[in-house]
């Protein structure tokens, strides 16, 4: 957590926001328009658990309209507060708008913490909370689209689901008034995976320009990449995984709440991961050495730092310390404002959390588009594809047999490329492209303009000025 001198995460925010618009020429008062939030709903419930009421606090913040519905996940931590939702809503407003996912930007919080109640408890608990927040239309297809966060995932967002449709009988859209569902509620392939996939893509995206990779000191490729993350959840599991199992790094450390676990030559993150859900934990995970102040392995030395747990963890505190030369945000706000400028003025480069997290608002837009047109992507072109993939082979073999060539198709090519691309495929092409787009709109205005430093202000540059050309066409 930050130091007390430090701003709060919300303050923290504006301040980031406030460095990039000073390079912008907006219309008088636009600015001021677009960093405030809008509306912030505060309500506390009770609930009969245990014999006894319990009263629970929940918050639901929507930072701005410029497009609807807006969108943004829902929190269980005994964090949340109204300044976190709020600076989390509004970094919801530039990602959407950075990844050109058509929404605005909206935060979810329940003060819980969710490993105290069994499932059925939880159940009633998010039930409740729903019910307070669909009554006010702060969750609606047309309007307000929650998803998971810290602390929620499929399970959460199937209740909430229900419990909509529960109360909105003929809503032929009511599938689309949450994202992040399992596919059996009307989920999509690769939602669950999306933000750590959108990390590595990132990465991909980010080490595909050799100049961008030298700018933090680094060279070549992420094959053999030393890199640590905090936080092995569902974005941080999903990134390790990804990034050793197919793009040769070395996942050298993970950091969790009861220490870090580190291992020079790579830790078996599956592995890991199935220990933690077995114990709660990193300590005494046979593949690697437990270190007991877990905070303290953010600052070793490794290529890159994959902070995904929470805000505010790099800070004025240890921020000189730490010594990855390649910072990459997966969660929201990991570097704190006071942080960001140590760490600038070292030469770090940070790959900002709007853009190396929108993963999963990116696929959650496929998962909205899909419920709201009520059929799965793929399933009108994918045998048609197949059978003209077919139709190509069968040509090439017999051009290949009449010109007496005998040419021999690869086994593995064939399988491949008859394959026609299912929801999963197709999933993963739109959020690649989604990735690559994005980082080229940020990398565009950072090598072109001597007043951008880095890649955040360059992500608060496109965002912004996208914002507010959709406010220019809207009656104010
Ligand atoms: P999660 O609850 O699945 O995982 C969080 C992990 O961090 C857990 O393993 C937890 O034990 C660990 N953790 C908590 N406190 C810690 C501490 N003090 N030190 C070290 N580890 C700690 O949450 P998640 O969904 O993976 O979200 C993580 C971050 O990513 C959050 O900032 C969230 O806002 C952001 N994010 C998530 C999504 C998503 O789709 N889930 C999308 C965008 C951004």
């Amino acid at each position: 957590m930050s130091p007390s001198n430090e701003p709060s995460f919300r303050q923290s925010v504006d301040l980031m926001f406030t460095r990039a618009v000073a390079l912008m020429d907006l219309p008088p008062g636009l600015e001021e328009k677009i960093r405030v939030c809008n509306a912030t709903y505060t309500v506390r419930f009770g609930v009969r658990l245990r014999g006894e009421v319990k009263t629970f606090t929940g918050y639901r913040s929507v930072h701005s309209e410029h497009m609807e519905p807006v969108k943004g996940g829902i929190r269980f931590s005994m964090g949340v507060n109204q300044d976190e939702v709020e600076a989390l809503a509004a970094l919801m407003t530039y990602k959407c708008a950075l990844v050109e996912t058509p929404f605005g930007g909206s935060k979810g919080g329940l003060c819980i913490d969710p490993r105290e109640y069994d499932a059925e408890e939880l159940e009633k608990i998010t039930r409740r909370f729903a019910y307070e927040l669909c009554k006010r239309d702060l969750i609606n297809p047309a309007q307000n689209v929650p998803a998971p966060d810290m602390g929620t995932g499929e399970r959460e967002m199937a209740w909430i689901a229900d419990q909509y449709r529960r109360m909105n009988t003929t809503d032929i859209n009511a599938a689309a008034c949450v994202t992040g569902k399992p596919p059996h509620a009307g989920g999509i392939a690769g939602r669950v995976e999306a933000t750590g996939r959108g990390v590595q893509y990132a990465l991909q995206a980010y080490f595909r320009y050799p100049e961008d990779v030298a700018k933090s000191g680094l060279t070549g490729t992420l094959d053999g990449k030393r890199v640590i993350v905090q936080g092995l959840g569902n974005v941080g599991y999903h990134a390790a995984k990804f990034l050793s199992d197919e793009d040769g790094c070395l996942i050298t450390g993970v950091i969790e709440r009861d220490g870090a676990v580190t291992n020079e030559a790579g830790l078996d993150i599956d592995a890991l991961h199935a220990h933690i859900r077995e114990t709660g934990g990193v300590k005494d995970f046979p593949g690697g050495e437990f270190v007991s102040h877990g905070a303290h392995v953010l600052e070793n030395p490794c290529d890159i730092l994959i902070p995904a747990a929470l805000e505010g963890v790099i800070n004025l505190d240890n921020a000189a310390r730490i010594s990855a030369p390649l910072i990459i945000e997966a969660a929201n706000g990991p570097v704190t404002a006071g942080a960001d400028e140590i760490l600038r003025k070292k030469g770090t480069v940070i790959i900002p959390d709007m853009y190396a997290n929108a993963g999963g608002v990116t696929v959650s837009y496929f998962e909205w588009v899909k419920n709201l047109s009520h059929i799965r992507f793929g399933r009108m072109q994918r045998r048609q594809e197949e059978a003209s993939h077919v139709l190509l082979l069968d040509e090439l073999k017999r051009l290949s047999a009449d010109s007496q060539l005998n040419w021999q198709l690869s086994d593995g090519f064939t399988k491949k490329y008859l394959k026609g691309a299912g929801e999963l495929e197709l999933v993963r092409s739109g959020l690649d492209d989604t990735m690559r787009g994005a980082y080229d709109s940020m990398r565009e205005v950072w090598h072109s303009r001597n007043d951008v430093e880095d890649l955040r202000v360059a992500a608060y540059l496109v965002s912004i000025a996208r914002v507010a050309t959709s406010y220019q066409s809207k009656a104010l």
